[in-house]
């Protein structure tokens, strides 16, 4: 299984000089399971890279992407537009997400006065398949989508196959009793934890209700959930690269094994 992050940063794009080391674009990332299944975790800005990306490696023959949705604020669907693959005739695109609304929103963040080319004049097949509890599989990965504490709420997505497990859990907050148990029984023991670690513990006390999590509970649950990599995710518009750099030298003496995901961070497992 290959990891890749097109897009780390939370709440909106932020294209200025003092963070693009670890990048401005908002949430996807990019999973390729060794059957040649291609995922996107989340449509934020990020998923623009990765249609360019793909169309450079596909060129116009056809491809299947299987696009899975936390949620619908903007930062996970604003990409969705700008996805080379969704134009093309030959793709064909399977969108998952919570909710029956899932295609309703989807066409409706292009509908007019919003995007000038409408979601239905785009030329790939498309297919909506609305996430409930239940696991599905796509390929050789067995997906186990599960709930998050956030505003309207999210869904987290634990990805299983034989090269390993991956558990995708943004956005959330934490102490609520109840999502906090969820949250550490699907994260167990997987090999890498992607983690809503948008504020610093201190930013938190002023942004509690937020919907969001810290870097400091991410090594909570990660030591909890005895996971084998833990990367910070869905970084705050306000972090530069040095406050991410300090993040991540503080989160490393928590839970030695934390990366703070960077845009071309690559996972292979
Ligand atoms: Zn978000
Ligand atoms: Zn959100």
């Amino acid at each position: 299984m290959r990891i890749v992050f097109r897009g780390v940063r939370g709440s909106l794009p932020t294209p200025y000089s003092e963070n693009l080391e670890y990048g401005g674009n908002t949430a996807c990332v990019e999973v390729r399971s060794s059957s040649g299944d291609i995922l996107a975790l989340d449509g934020g800005t990020g998923l623009k890279d990765m249609g360019v990306s793909l169309i450079e490696e596909f060129g116009r023959k056809g491809f299947d992407v299987e696009v899975l949705l936390s949620h619908y604020h903007w930062d996970h669907i604003q990409g969705i537009p700008f996805f080379d693959p969704l134009f093309s005739s030959g793709n064909s695109i399977r969108f998952f997400g919570p909710g029956p609304k899932l295609e309703k929103v989807l066409a409706g963040q292009m509908g007019a006065p919003y995007f000038p080319i409408d979601f239905y004049q785009t030329g790939s097949r498309k297919e909506f398949i609305p996430v409930e509890s239940a696991p599905f599989t796509i390929g050789t990965l067995s997906v186990h989508p599960f709930g998050l504490n956030h505003p309207q709420g999210a869904t987290g997505y634990r990805l299983e196959s034989e090269e390993g497990t991956v558990t995708y859990a943004t956005d959330l907050e934490h102490g609520d009793e109840q999502f906090d148990r969820i949250l550490r029984e699907y994260a167990q023991n997987s090999d890498v934890l992607i983690y809503d670690a948008q504020y610093t513990p201190e930013e938190y006390e002023r942004r509690r209700g937020w919907g969001h999590s810290t870097w400091l509970e991410a090594t909570l649950v990660a030591g909890d959930a005895d996971v084998g990599q833990l990367v910070l995710f869905h970084h705050d518009p306000s972090h530069s690269d040095s406050d991410c750099d300090e993040i991540a030298k503080q989160a490393g003496r928590h839970f030695p094994e934390t990366i703070v995901a960077h845009e071309g961070l690559i996972i292979e497992l």
